[in-house]
Parts: structure tokens; C-alpha cells; sequence
């Protein structure tokens, strides 16, 4: 055995493991079936813009340690993340708060958004919330719904909201002051120079194999180290044995504009059910429009979002966590614990909507356990 670990996949969870097995002594190989590291944080330069190649990532947290960890290898700008909402040529700012509701309603006081969203409830006659359209409709009242999340979650999802576990809808905060902060964190940011730099400086030092496909060459590779760290889906690891997860997938289509400005935010969302993409981004934004040395980008690249049902051989971005898929997630987690020689983890290794600072704590618990 030449290693203690064969780390499969090199985003966040990969890196991370890596990074810190390294520093306790431990010898890593990490290999990745792409030929880039960072997985879908993975930033690519164009024009002079860092370009999220795989989704916007904005980083948020609300837990010190997870600050603390990576701000070793990366300068976070002080980037805050508030999408505008685009519904039918009408604008609204997101999160849910003071401004969408004065733009949507007329309000003006806390008081008065609060009754509004109370008398929408109590016509909806919602109690106890079953699914992400009563939530959505209990948290914002159906107005919100019906403009700024029914279209925008269906094309995302793929599924009526009525068919939606309501926790999704829980990550939008809704708040009733003049406040268009998306993340209720104490720290948020994009790491200055872009997150592949950043990942880079994680895997400093570590034996990095790109273009090697675990899943095709698995009797080879686990011959090479004690152990393995898997992050890619564990479905696909079993080979499908037990059917198919779903995920949901993100087709991007790129465009360079000869132009310094095409919408003036990081994230644009498409929030009618017509428009067939979800969000725009505009990458510069993320990094206040400027380079690394505070000069202004002549150009700008955009980024539409198609959200599409994954089938073998697409990307998985979003695991599609209702029962059915929770129920096979469950047979898969007890195929795998059965692999005494594996651990599975991050957003495809345990089939979970984690978004990055949860990904990077949970790699730093099973160090702390691992190691
Ligand atoms: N959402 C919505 N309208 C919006 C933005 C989000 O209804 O304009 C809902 C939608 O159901 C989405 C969920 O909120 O799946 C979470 O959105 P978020 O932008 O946090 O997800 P991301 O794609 O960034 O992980």
C-alpha cells in the first residue's frame, strides 16, 4: 500500500479531508475523473473574470471554526450575496423582505406587511404546512407565491410544488426589515482570486491525478491505499443496484458580451414559469466588477441556468430529497456502511443538499473521528 488514503473527488469534501490528513502525517493521493481540480466550486478565468464554470458559490457561515479553516488558504472580499427577482419585466428584491413586500404591496410598515401576508395566510386556510407551497404560502402569502416562488421552484424542481418537501423553501429567509442580505450570516464572502486558487492551496503539497475515473479502475486504484474516501454519488458507486437517485441538473450556456455591464447584480432570478431558464449570473459582480489588480472589466460573462432532470452520463447537482428518493438513499447508506475499506461523503456521497460550509464541517468531523 503506497497510501494511508485514495481520496475520490477533489471539490470541497476531497480537499479538505485531504488538507488534513496531510497535515497529520498521513500520505494522500487524491484523483478527480475531471481534468481540473475543485469539483463544482472549480472557477475558471475569462476575460479577466473568475467564471463559476459549475453554479454560483457564495460562501456563507455561521460557524467560527469553518471561518477559520478557510481563510487559511483563501482572502474572502466582502461579496454579499442579494439576488433580484425578475418576474415578467417587474423587479423584486430577494430575500423576502421590507423592499419586496413595499414594491409588491404598497406597504410601508412592518406592521402592514405582516397583516398582509396574515390575511393571504388566513384565506389560503393553512394550518399545519404539508408541502413547499403551503409553506411558501404560510411564510409570504399567496401573492409572493404565485410571483416570486411558484414559477421559479417548478422549473427548478421539475415538480409541482405541491409535490415539494417544504424544507427546501426554508432556506430562503423572509424578514421584515429594509434588508436584501440573502444569507443570515456572520460571514459570507467569495474567496479573492477565486475558489480553484483556493483549493489548490488546500491540496499544496498532496499527489493530485486528474482525468482518472475511480469507478472504471476501482480494483487497481483501492489496491494502492488503506483506505478510500468516495465523493461522488453512492448510487453510482453501487452501480445503480438498488434503481436510480434523482438529482437534478444545471445546464449552463456561457456568453461573453462586449459590454461592461448587462445587469447590474450577481444573480438575476427568472421567476415566471415562461422564461426557460432559471437565474442569470453575472459573474464580474462577484468580485465588484474590477480584477485582481482594482481595474475596471471592459467585458462581461453571463451565465443562463437550465434546470433538467439528471439521467446517467449528466452532471447531479441538486439531490431531490423527498420520501421516494429518501427511502433508497437509506438502502444505499446500509450498502454502505458494509464497505468496511470506504467512507462516503459531501453532497453526492451522502445525497444531501449541503451547501459549502457544511460540506467543509463534515469533512473536519471525520478527520476529527478518521484521525
Ligand atoms: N426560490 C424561489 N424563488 C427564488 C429563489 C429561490 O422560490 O427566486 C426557492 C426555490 O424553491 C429554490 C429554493 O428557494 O429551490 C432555494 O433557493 P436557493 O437560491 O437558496 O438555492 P441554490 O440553487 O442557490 O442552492
Amino acid at each position: 500500500m503506497q497510501y494511508d488514503y485514495l481520496v475520490v473527488g477533489s471539490g470541497l469534501f476531497g480537499a479538505v479531508f485531504a488538507q488534513q490528513a496531510k497535515a497529520r502525517g498521513k500520505k494522500v493521493l487524491v484523483i478527480d475523473k475531471r481534468n481540473n481540480i475543485a469539483g463544482n466550486v472549480y472557477t475558471e478565468k475569462i476575460e479577466g473574470i473568475n467564471v463559476h464554470v459549475y453554479g454560483a458559490h457564495i460562501f456563507h457561515t455561521n460557524l467560527k471554526h469553518v471561518w477559520e479553516y478557510v481563510t487559511q488558504f483563501a482572502e474572502f472580499n466582502c461579496f454579499t450575496n442579494s439576488p433580484v427577482a425578475n418576474y415578467k419585466g417587474e423587479l423584486f428584491s430577494l430575500p423576502f423582505n421590507m423592499y419586496t413586500f413595499n414594491k409588491m404591496w404598497g406597504v410601508v410598515t412592518p406592521e402592514e406587511a405582516e397583516a398582509k401576508i396574515e390575511e393571504q395566510k388566513h384565506e389560503a386556510g393553512i394550518t399545519e404546512p404539508l408541502n413547499l407551497e403551503e409553506q411558501a404560502i404560510s411564510l409570504v402569502g399567496t401573492d409572493i407565491y404565485e410571483k416570486l416562488i411558484k414559477g421559479y421552484t417548478e422549473k427548478q424542481w421539475g415538480r409541482p410544488c405541491t409535490e415539494l418537501p417544504a424544507f427546501i423553501i426554508k432556506r430562503l429567509p423572509v424578514r421584515l426589515t429594509f434588508d436584501n442580505n440573502y444569507f443570515n450570516a456572520l460571514y459570507q464572502g467569495i474567496p479573492v482570486g477565486g475558489y480553484t486558487k483556493m483549493v489548490a492551496n488546500m491540496l499544496e503539497g498532496i499527489e493530485v491525478r486528474l482525468g482518472v475515473d475511480y469507478l472504471e479502475n476501482k480494483e487497481e486504484l483501492d489496491k494502492l491505499a488503506e483506505k478510500v474516501i468516495y465523493t461522488g454519488a453512492i448510487d453510482a458507486y453501487f452501480d445503480y443496484k438498488l434503481g436510480n437517485l434523482e438529482y437534478r441538473s444545471v445546464r449552463f450556456e456561457n456568453e461573453v458580451l462586449d459590454k461592461p455591464n448587462f445587469q447590474g447584480n450577481a444573480a438575476v432570478n427568472y421567476t415566471d414559469p415562461e422564461t426557460p431558464w432559471t437565474r442569470i449570473i453575472e459573474h464580474k459582480w462577484f468580485e465588484f466588477g474590477k480584477d485582481e489588480e482594482g481595474n475596471d472589466l471592459p467585458k462581461t460573462v453571463i451565465s443562463r441556468e437550465y434546470s433538467s432532470e439528471w439521467k446517467v452520463g449528466d452532471e447531479p447537482y441538486y439531490p431531490v430529497n423527498d420520501e421516494r428518493n429518501g427511502k433508497l438513499y437509506e438502502g444505499y447508506k446500509k450498502l454502505a456502511e458494509a464497505e468496511s475499506k470506504v467512507i462516503f461523503g459531501g453532497r453526492l456521497g451522502e445525497y444531501k443538499y449541503y451547501d459549502m460550509d457544511a460540506v467543509i464541517d463534515s469533512a473536519l468531523k471525520l478527520v476529527e473521528k478518521e484521525l
